[in-house]
């Protein structure tokens, strides 16, 4: 018999966990033919949700918990419920039911009778989201497409069902700043795309705040593309090009017309500017230099405090 493994990160969800669980035990029922785990990473939680995951397990066999010592974030939740997840195949959702768990008996059934690897899902719209977040997020992907060889995908989400292999395969990557949509895509393999309308939260409220996103998106492209080194060496050579272009022009114009003192306010803005600029590419540097510094570290990704899962 096969078995589903589902990994669930939960970030003080306590109202959420009961609600989910009741949602996937219905869909569990669906799948009368597959053994199921209910895997729930407590990230750190400062509420309830560890108590909520116990009582669960207690009446449930199939629900299973990993709690961190504090809060890793959700990449950290992903990847520890991967590496302590069981099944043949493991699927990651989120908490709050915005991904639907009716989808699951399809993404099974995709990768048992068609022979994918993964199945994976992304919103067509993004409905009931503030418009600045839709339009910034919009810009990312775009440029991201631009800009890396991997392949990160607009409105992606982290509801995929995947292969064994698959997970051993992502497991593999061990690097400190996870950004997961790009590491499910280095990894390659044949994913099937589902597509499906925004759903909101069903409960609590959302972890992400616009600045948090912000930082996120950072690491995504830090993280999968060295273009903006390449673009910082581009604009100075630019930047040269048109100095030597001006350097020529006022000689030839000293030599013809004489020197008169003049237009020192167009050279502050000048300099300014330069300014700006240097230090924009220094930033750059900068934000590669500190994400190898942390992966040089080689810090555990996550540190579980306490589980009900007895690895072999
Ligand atoms: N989450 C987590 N650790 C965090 C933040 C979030 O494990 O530090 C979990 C959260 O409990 C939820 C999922 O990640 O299950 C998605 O979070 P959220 O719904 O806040 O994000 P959104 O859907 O708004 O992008
Ligand atoms: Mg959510």
């Amino acid at each position: 018999m096969d078995k589903i493994s589902i990994i669930i990160p939960c970030y003080n969800e306590q109202e959420a966990i009961p609600i989910f669980y009741e949602a996937i035990v219905r869909t569990a029922e669906t799948l009368s033919q597959v053994q199921m785990e209910f895997l729930f990473v407590n990230d750190g939680s400062k509420d309830g949700s560890l108590k909520e995951m116990k009582r669960l397990a207690e009446k449930d066999e199939r629900v299973k918990y990993v709690s961190f010592s504090r809060n890793f974030g959700k990449e950290a939740a992903m990847y520890a419920g991967l590496s302590y997840a069981s099944g043949d195949y493991i699927a990651t959702m989120d908490v709050d039911l915005q991904d639907p768990p009716e989808l699951l008996p399809d993404m099974y059934r995709f990768i048992k009778e068609e022979g994918y690897d993964c199945v994976a899902t992304r919103r067509v719209t993004r409905k009931g989201e503030p418009i600045i977040r839709s339009f910034f997020a919009r810009m990312f992907y775009r440029m991201m497409h631009r800009l890396s060889k991997t392949e990160i995908v607009d409105g992606a989400r982290d509801y995929r069902l995947m292969t064994q292999q698959f997970v051993e395969e992502l497991l593999r990557l061990k690097e400190y700043n996870r950004f997961s949509k790009g590491l499910f895509g280095w990894v390659g393999f044949d994913t099937k795309w589902l597509e499906y309308e925004n759903v909101e939260r069903s409960a609590g409220e959302t972890k992400w705040s616009f600045w948090k996103l912000l930082i996120y998106s950072v690491e995504g492209i830090v993280g999968f593309t060295t273009a903006p080194l390449m673009m910082a060496a581009f604009i100075g050579l630019f930047f040269c090009l048109v100095a030597f272009a001006a350097i020529c022009f006022i000689i030839i114009r000293t030599l013809l017309y004489g020197d008169p003192v003049s237009g020192w306010p167009s050279m502050t803005c000048i300099i300014v500017f330069l300014g700006g600029i240097q230090l924009f590419c220094i930033g750059i540097l900068g934000e590669y230099l500190a994400k190898t510094y942390m992966e040089t570290k080689r810090r555990p990704i996550f540190i579980c405090k306490e589980t009900n899962i007895r690895l072999p």
